[in-house]
């Protein structure tokens, strides 16, 4: 049993104002594992502080300090990969292959941020004028509970590599790897104020920072509502966004794809991170002339898909990582089945012979039309859609029907076709017949999907305001 009682503020471990403690559960075995005492608005307030005072003398520090600044937070974050793995697995509930991965990406995106700044020219030329770009200030991190050593790492490493100091509030669910996180960045032994890490709410801590005048920038990733709520509350003091957002993916199969590929593929993209990943190809798009075909290699290809025990090397498909979380999926089975689609594969309930934990039957509607709910609205679990079409006009018209557009799939067996395809739907990232990650590319959607770039240079420069110098030679 874990008790998490400190917060992190300017360069120490210190005990928070705010009193309540919130339960950690172990979400395969519905137990509590640890607990977690909350910071308030006023830890917030002494983090900005801290944050605010950094910031002078770590703006003006050159790109080679802030190179070997982040090239010690990436060993020492590397460092705890092992003990990360563990409570990924134990308090997120990730399968572990996926917990594996999960474990070993904050360190990456540590060593890909170095990456993008060593060649990066914080001077460069247009017309007459010398075109500086110059950090933002303190930024605000706000981050989600389904990747959570990897958006804060990424957030921070983008942050620090442009210049600003920042204050970051993890979800309140992976405070036990938010533990391991801080620790590793802590002996980094960054100067004082520079990050600092308040675990709370997001209606208390998450609120202060987004209305806070002395934060220059937020970048958030999690839901579309409070992605919506933030952009209000910073509007007050007109502070830069990125806001990383939900998605309802199409993930288009075109007429001539090979399903020997296509289906293997549709499910790891469905189901990949349990199905609580925001770029998940949940609404996968089929030709109606190839459908039974279609849908029967589907079920058989599903029946092989194991959800249940995390630790299993087998397992594809964890818990969701919460009661509540479960109890969402659930309740979107049961629209669907309502809204007259046609279970292909799962539906309600535990997987068979599963007793407890947060688990959920891998679930494949077909029969579904566009404008249902489960179409629409994202369900954070796995549970897809699949949408038949005429013609890959059809298609590309369904895969835009969208009010999102973080990412999309497209799989044929003709590389051009496919690529005329991606061209014309509107999306941050259009994958292929691939699901490999591109971390220079930049990340962030279209419409609903949110606001801003991150990764590379573009997520670089979301940290930083160009300013002109004019009457230089
Ligand atoms: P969430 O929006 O409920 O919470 C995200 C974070 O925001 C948490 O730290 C939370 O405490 C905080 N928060 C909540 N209310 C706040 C407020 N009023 N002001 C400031 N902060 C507040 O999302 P979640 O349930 O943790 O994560 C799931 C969602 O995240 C899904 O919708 C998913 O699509 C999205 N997501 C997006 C991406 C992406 O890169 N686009 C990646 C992962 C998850």
């Amino acid at each position: 049993m874990q008790q998490i009682d400190k917060v992190y503020i300017d360069g120490a471990f210190v005990t928070p104002h705010g009193e309540e403690w919130f339960d950690l559960h172990d979400p395969a075995k519905e137990t509590v594992i640890g607990k977690v005492r909350l910071a308030d608005a006023e830890d917030a307030r002494r983090a900005i502080a801290a944050a605010k005072r950094a910031f002078p003398a770590f703006s003006r520090t050159s790109k080679e300090e802030r190179i070997v600044l982040l090239e010690r937070m990436h060993a020492a974050v590397q460092a705890r990969e092992d003990e990360l793995f563990d409570a990924i697995v134990e308090e997120y509930g990730a399968p572990i292959s996926r917990a594996r991965w999960m474990a070993k990406y904050p360190a990456d995106v540590l060593a890909e941020v170095v990456k993008v700044l060593r060649t990066y020219e914080f001077t460069r030329r247009a017309g007459t004028a010398d075109v500086v770009m110059q950090p933002l200030g303190v930024a605000g991190l706000i981050t989600p509970w389904n990747s959570n050593g990897g958006f804060i790492c990424g957030k921070l490493a983008a942050a620090i590599a442009a210049g600003c100091t920042a204050v970051i509030k993890p979800s309140e669910m992976s405070a036990i790897q938010t533990r391991i996180i801080t620790e590793a960045l802590h002996e980094a032994g960054l100067p004082a104020g520079v990050f600092n890490i308040v675990t709370g709410r997001g209606d208390t801590v998450g609120a202060e920072i987004s209305a806070h005048p002395d934060v220059a920038k937020i970048s958030f990733t999690g839901s579309t509502a409070v992605g919506k709520t933030i952009l209000r509350t910073g509007a007050e003091t007109l502070k830069r966004v990125t806001l990383e957002l939900g998605g309802k993916s199409p993930m288009v199969i075109l007429d001539d794809a090979d399903f020997a590929e296509a289906v293997p593929l549709a499910l790891q993209a469905g189901f990949m991170n349990s199905g609580q990943a925001c770029i998940a190809g949940t609404r996968i798009l089929v030709p109606q002339s190839r459908l039974a075909e279609f849908e029967e290699k589907m079920r058989v290809a599903v029946a092989g898909t194991q959800a249940g025990d995390p630790r299993d090397p087998a397992t594809q498909i964890g818990p969701m990582v919460s009661r509540k979380q479960w109890e969402r999926v659930q309740r979107y089975i049961g629209i669907g089945i309502g809204e007259g689609a046609r279970l292909i594969a799962g539906g309600e309930g535990r997987p068979e012979g599963v007793e407890r934990g947060w688990f959920v039957r891998p679930t494949v509607f077909s029969g579904v039309s566009n404008d249902m709910t489960i179409a629409r609205e994202e369900i954070f679990g796995p549970v897809l859609s699949i949408i038949a079409y005429r013609d890959t006009e059809e298609a590309i018209a369904i895969a835009n029907d969208t009010s999102y557009g973080l990412q999309a799939y497209v799989v044929s067996a003709d590389a051009a076709r496919a690529r005329a395809v991606a061209n014309r739907i509107d999306a941050g990232r259009v994958m292929i017949n691939t699901l490999a990650h591109e971390p220079a590319a930049p990340f962030g959607g279209f419409k609903q999907s949110g606001i801003g770039r991150e990764y590379g240079t573009f997520g670089l420069e979301a940290f930083m305001e160009p300013k002109s110098l004019l009457g230089v030679n």
